[in-house]
């Protein structure tokens, strides 16, 4: 595994930064304090999207870039993470909020038809105006248990009807279509599972809501329902074949061994914010005489590599078509953990400034709690984990 950052990669990181000291947080600080998501019409996207921002990875082929030859690298998913892990220094929710097909895209690439490609990923090849795409799994009832999701899908000649509601979807209401999962009948669990696009518009998609969060307020999480929705057979992503097998169930495990590194990477970032903001603080107000103060700001910078590292390993094994549940869990159990960590660190040497609440490293703090929770908690990645150790099926 190449440690070192490729020069093109090192240019992005760069222009990253700098977008961040003057855009990115100032624009989450002030969501923050306004504790709403910046608007879709803001023009802070624009911007984004004429720097090359909101595209999809989708090249215009009908798979993702694969090869017969099992090891070849395909993919550059340590880019992808070496950018996301500098957005989130500057700020995780503006970040979020970065036009583009979201969570929706490892599904359709990894399962779509060339035609749902096109329909669906072809319009952020080069997009007219910012479009976001979205991913709805969790449910008021149905979270960690991905297999208790009660949306159902009921095929109707040429269409499927929805029922059901999602929770927490990232900007669901922005967005030009949402990925759903749906069950064809709750008894097969997870193989009951279907995938579809859901496009903005559609008649029954209703009763949008954007949640209130203790953090990451610059983009939306949103809830909404799905009433009698008619969804056309052909935004059934993969089509009914793809679901002969467990292969439905897969789809969604796939997608997310894809995005936990990334949210790892992600808290990775949260966390060197909060250490820089520490640090900076501890040197203003002359702690960093007590070597117990030094040693617990050191032990957070050691962990927080460590857990790049670790993401960089998940990415690594998946650019190179290897299985990566392990490494992907590893990650994900790891980054939040340590950025939690450091966020706290600094909470606890801010004292009463923290207390306060309008100081950097408290809003990190309330920040960095998603990113135990999202794309599967620490608990869960524990389990899969101890399960793997001792040889036990994943579920
Ligand atoms: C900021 C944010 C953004 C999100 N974005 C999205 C999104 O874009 N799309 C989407 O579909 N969802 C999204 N989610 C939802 C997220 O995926 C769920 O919150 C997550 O899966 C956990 O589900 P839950 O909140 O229902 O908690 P639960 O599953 O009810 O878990 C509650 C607690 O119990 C623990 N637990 C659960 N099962 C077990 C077990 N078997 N053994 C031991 N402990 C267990 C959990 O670790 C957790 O601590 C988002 C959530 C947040 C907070």
């Amino acid at each position: 595994m190449d440690l070192a950052m490729d020069k093109a990669t090192a240019k992005r990181v760069e222009g990253i930064r700098a977008l961040g000291a003057s855009q990115i947080r100032p624009l989450g600080l002030e969501a923050d304090r306004l504790g709403r998501p910046t608007p879709p019409d803001h023009a802070f996207f624009e911007l984004l999207l004429r720097a090359g921002q909101g595209r999809t990875r989708w090249t215009g082929e009908e798979a993702p870039a694969s090869s017969e030859d099992e090891g070849a690298r395909v993919g550059s998913s340590r880019t992808v993470l070496c950018l996301a892990e500098e957005m989130s220094y500057w700020d995780r929710g503006v970040a979020v909020s970065f036009p583009g097909p979201g969570l929706g895209e490892p599904p359709l690439l990894s399962m779509g038809t060339l035609d749902q490609k096109q329909r669906f990923l072809g319009p952020f090849q080069d997009p007219d105006r910012p479009r976001w795409g979205s991913f709805a799994m969790t449910e008021p009832g149905a979270g960690s248990d991905v297999a208790a999701i009660a949306t159902s899908a009921r095929k109707d000649g040429d269409a499927w009807i929805l029922n059901g509601a999602k929770s927490f979807a990232a900007n669901a209401s922005r967005a030009d279509w949402i990925v759903v999962w749906a069950t064809v009948n709750p008894k097969l669990g997870r193989e009951g599972h279907r995938a579809f696009v859901v496009e903005r518009g559609m008649k029954g998609l209703a009763d949008f809501k954007v949640e209130r969060k203790m953090g990451l307020k610059a983009y939306e999480s949103t809830s909404f329902t799905m009433s009698d929705c008619r969804v056309p057979t052909a935004n059934l992503i993969g089509g009914e074949e793809h679901y002969a097998t467990r292969a439905g169930f897969k789809g969604a495990m796939r997608s997310f061994n894809a995005t936990r590194p990334l949210v790892a990477a992600m808290a990775v970032g949260i966390g060197r914010a909060a250490l820089d903001e520490s640090l900076c603080f501890a040197r203003e107000n002359d702690l960093l005489a007590d070597s117990r103060i030094r040693d617990r700001l050191e032990r957070i910078r050691r962990r927080l590599r460590v857990a790049r590292l670790l993401c960089w390993k998940a990415a690594w094994l998946a650019d190179y078509q290897r299985p990566n549940i392990l490494e992907a869990s590893m990650a994900k159990a790891t980054a939040p953990t340590v950025a939690l960590e450091a966020a706290s660190l600094g909470m606890e040497m801010l004292g009463e400034v923290g207390a306060r609440g309008d100081h950097l490293v408290e809003k990190l703090f309330r920040d960095v709690k998603a990113m135990d929770i999202v794309e599967g908690t620490g608990q869960v990645q524990r389990i899969v984990m101890a399960r793997k150790l001792v040889g036990l099926p994943r579920d």
